[in-house]
């Protein structure tokens, strides 16, 4: 599925990551590594390495790669850890977890987006727990997380998953209106509290869900 072609611009990629301030060498080793034009369409090939967010079905996007790679290094996972991601998508930033090592269970509201995810991972060989539905709700099944991603704009931290995750876990999530969001990482601490930094301003499309947008 990878080709020649796509070698040198991803490398670049990496490289303009890195010199945007990425420091995680394992978050730029994941970029440098997965295929990200694998997820898009195939018209949109040329812009595959571009630091930029594309069109995917259902009017949702791929993230822009610097955000992948943002909320990646802010998770602060190490392999072997057990990360929720909500809002699969394309299956890129899913991929970009499970290349760093980490457990990874991700959810997508959106069938069809959930079907061609789930068939794409497992064709490029990336292992992930994957379910169809609300994941504002998070998946108590696999509870505690050692690490939480959003990567839709949610109106306020859902509940569920603040109680999902370990202790000594973090959150990445982007908070804020339907145009724009404020990055937050929460850390749980040992009391239940919750730890809470605010990084730069994003624009995700909305989550949607009982602890999401209506
Ligand atoms: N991580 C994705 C990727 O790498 O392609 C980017 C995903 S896109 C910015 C956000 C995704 O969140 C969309 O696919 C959308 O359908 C999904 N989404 C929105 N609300 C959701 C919810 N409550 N549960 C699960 N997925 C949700």
């Amino acid at each position: 599925m990878d080709q020649p072609k796509f070698i040198k611009p991803r490398q670049a990629l990496m490289e303009h990551l890195r010199e945007k301030g990425i420091q995680d060498e394992q978050v730029l080793a994941a970029i440098g590594s997965v295929p990200r034009h694998a997820f898009i369409q195939t018209g949109l090939h040329d812009r595959a390495y571009e630091d930029t967010a594309l069109p995917i079905a259902k009017d949702q996007t791929i993230s822009q790669p610097y955000t992948v790679a943002r909320q990646s290094e802010l998770l602060a996972v190490k392999a072997g850890d057990k990360v929720l991601e909500i809002g699969t998508g394309s299956g890129y930033q899913a991929a970009v977890l499970v290349e760093m090592g980490v457990s990874l269970h991700t959810i997508e509201r959106h069938a069809e987006l959930h079907q061609q995810a789930r068939e794409l991972l497992h064709q490029l060989g990336y292992r992930a727990k994957q379910k169809c539905g609300d994941g504002t709700l998070g998946w108590s099944a696999f509870a505690p997380y050692d690490a939480i991603i959003v990567t839709a704009g949610a109106p306020v931290v859902p509940g569920s998953l603040k109680e999902q995750l370990a202790t000594g876990g973090r959150l990445v999530i982007p908070v804020g209106d339907q145009g724009q969001q404020l990055l937050l990482r929460l850390t749980k601490q040992d009391d239940g509290s919750f730890q809470e930094e605010s990084f730069s301003d994003v624009a995700f499309v909305p989550l949607i869900g009982d602890q999401g947008w209506g």
